[in-house]
């Protein structure tokens, strides 16, 4: 069994990034990331941190825009507009969930599609849909794409499943495994809450992707001998005796799971630490697009 480790792999994407950086240094250009939180959820707040400080060790300009959560929908349309207009910055991401009172789906629309970096935006959904290679794609999916390739998992022909239909991750996870080159050309299955046997539908993948967002969900039983598994998932359950008094678990249940596995990703060390190196790859896209 090979342990796919998300941890080295990010780096990887990360040294390709200081090269991008210096190439475009000695152009004269500094890509810009402007990151914008509502509110004072903790678990946003140390996305937000997190995302400042590898921009900052990146040498990369980053804006941290921390707003209260009474901010109002017009405030924070304006903020994005002034942001859309600002020449330093070349991505633009608003942290999710902003509070209920905010239509997410209209700010997500209101940032210029060529500086989001997060994917979110129609214009770059319909890219990703035609294959056009000058939009954003959602760095979670495009991070589990890249773990794919790293791990040398050959997807062409391969049968599929991605477990969630969500537009964060499964939706541009099963577009982009579908979609025509290099880590992708799979033959793709979709399954969520309403998919009947699921088990079954799940013994048939080469590569399973869990993006679920339930701890340790897929058991052995959905998984074949010899498959690769992808555990997008990161759950905080509780663990007594523990200094947090919390654990980080994945969607798929490890230590039943990972015997019968060709290779597959840990929580933590897997998807997670590639999410904030696309990122970063995306936002040196954005820049050295706005330069061209
Ligand atoms: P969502 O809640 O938006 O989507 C979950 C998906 O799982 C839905 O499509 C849902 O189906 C499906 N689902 C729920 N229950 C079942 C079930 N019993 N059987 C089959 N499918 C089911 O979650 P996200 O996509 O945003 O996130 C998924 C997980 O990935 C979470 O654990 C999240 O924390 C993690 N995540 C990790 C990231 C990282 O950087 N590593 C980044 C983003 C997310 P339906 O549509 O029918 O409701």
């Amino acid at each position: 069994m090979q342990l796919i480790n998300g941890t080295e792999i990010a780096t990887q994407v990360i040294e390709e990034c200081k090269r991008d950086i210096a190439a475009l240094a000695a152009a004269g250009k500094v890509p810009g990331l402007a990151v914008v939180l509502v509110g004072d959820d903790p678990a946003s707040r140390a996305y937000v941190r997190s995302k400042d400080r590898k921009c900052k060790e990146l040498g990369l300009h980053s804006v941290k825009l921390e707003l209260p959560a009474t901010t109002t929908q017009d405030e924070l349309l304006q903020v994005v507009r002034d942001l859309n207009n600002d020449p330093a910055i070349h991505g633009i991401l608003v942290q999710s969930p902003p509070p209920k009172h905010i239509d997410e789906a209209a700010i997500v629309r209101a940032i210029d599609p060529a500086k989001d970096v997060d994917g979110f935006h129609p214009i770059n959904v319909a890219k990703l849909a035609i294959e056009d290679s000058s939009g954003f794609v959602p760095c979670t999916p495009l991070g589990c794409q890249r773990l794919l390739i790293a791990a040398g998992v050959e997807t062409s022909g391969a049968n599929v499943v991605v477990v969630g239909r969500s537009m964060i991750v499964g939706k541009p996870m099963a577009m982009l495994l579908m979609a025509k080159g290099k880590g992708g050309d799979a033959t793709v299955t979709v399954a969520h809450s309403r998919t009947k046997d699921l088990a079954a539908i799940c013994q048939r993948a080469d590569i399973i992707i869990a993006a679920i967002g339930r701890p340790e969900f897929i058991t052995a039983e959905h998984v074949r001998e010899g498959a690769v598994v992808i555990d997008v998932g990161i759950n905080r359950v509780e663990a007594p005796g523990t200094e947090k008094g919390y654990k980080l678990v994945g969607d798929v249940k490890f230590d039943e799971v990972a015997p019968k596995c060709r290779a597959i990703t840990p929580v933590p060390g897997g998807v997670g630490p590639m999410t904030i190196a696309m990122l970063m790859s995306n936002t040196i896209k954005a820049c050295r697009q706005a330069s061209a």
